[in-house]
């Protein structure tokens, strides 16, 4: 008797920053065929770096216990391109969903809270993704609240972000909270917050990917 074998589905993590300056700062277009450019990486807010790449981990474990493959863009400190090439990694691994990891920074020391953001609609660059991204955008930022009890902020539509519009495979960007909030840049360093956020992703890809 032949066994039917399924191939586990891959969730490409895209822990965000990283990039040195020398080439964080060179440009690359917004998306294919694009004359309009932008800085590979401006460096996120202070500390988002490590605080992404630690969520990452965390819900690469749980990924991973629980049967799904799984690929990073950065598994260092250290990330040697921009987000073309981030979203170019997702899309040659096929990946059932790219989750790039983030967190927020604001001038105002009392904004809080948790958004999701998800590809606009644009012909060419996005409207193959556009309706996959937005419902795990909107399954994910639900999961993200309930485990957190963080501010709701919601789903924002994106029409500028470089890795959104050379994505070929589902994606979608969560601001896992504010690094400027001295409460929430806490709460984010801290392993059982952590692993709070890791599990809500791992439980809105388990349901993304039920359909
Ligand atoms: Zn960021």
């Amino acid at each position: 008797m032949l066994a039917e074998i399924t191939a586990a589905a891959l969730i490409c993590l895209d822990p965000g920053h990283g990039t040195a300056p020398g080439i964080g700062r060179q440009l690359e277009p917004i998306g294919p065929g694009s004359r309009q450019v932008k800085i590979k990486d401006p460096g996120g807010a202070a500390g988002e770096a490590p605080v992404a790449l630690a969520i990452a981990r965390r819900t690469r474990s749980l990924l991973l216990a629980r049967g799904y493959r799984v690929a990073m863009t950065r598994n260092g400190t250290d990330y040697p391109g921009g987000n073309r090439e981030r979203a170019r990694f997702c899309n040659a691994r096929h990946a059932s969903l790219m989750i790039r990891i983030h967190a927020d920074g604001s001038a105002d020391s009392s904004v809080r809270g948790i958004s999701t953001l998800v590809p606009a609609r644009r012909r060419g660059w996005t409207d193959d993704i556009y309706d996959p991204s937005r419902r795990a955008g909107l399954l994910l930022q639900r999961e993200l609240v309930a485990a957190t009890g963080a501010r709701n902020l919601g789903v924002v539509e994106r029409s500028d972000l470089t890795g959104f519009n050379w994505a070929d495979v589902p994606a979608v960007l969560v601001e896992t909270g504010f690094m400027s909030s001295p409460r929430e840049s806490a709460l984010l360093r801290s392993a059982g917050y952590q692993e709070k956020i890791a599990g809500a992703l791992v439980r809105a890809t388990q349901r993304f990917l039920i359909r």
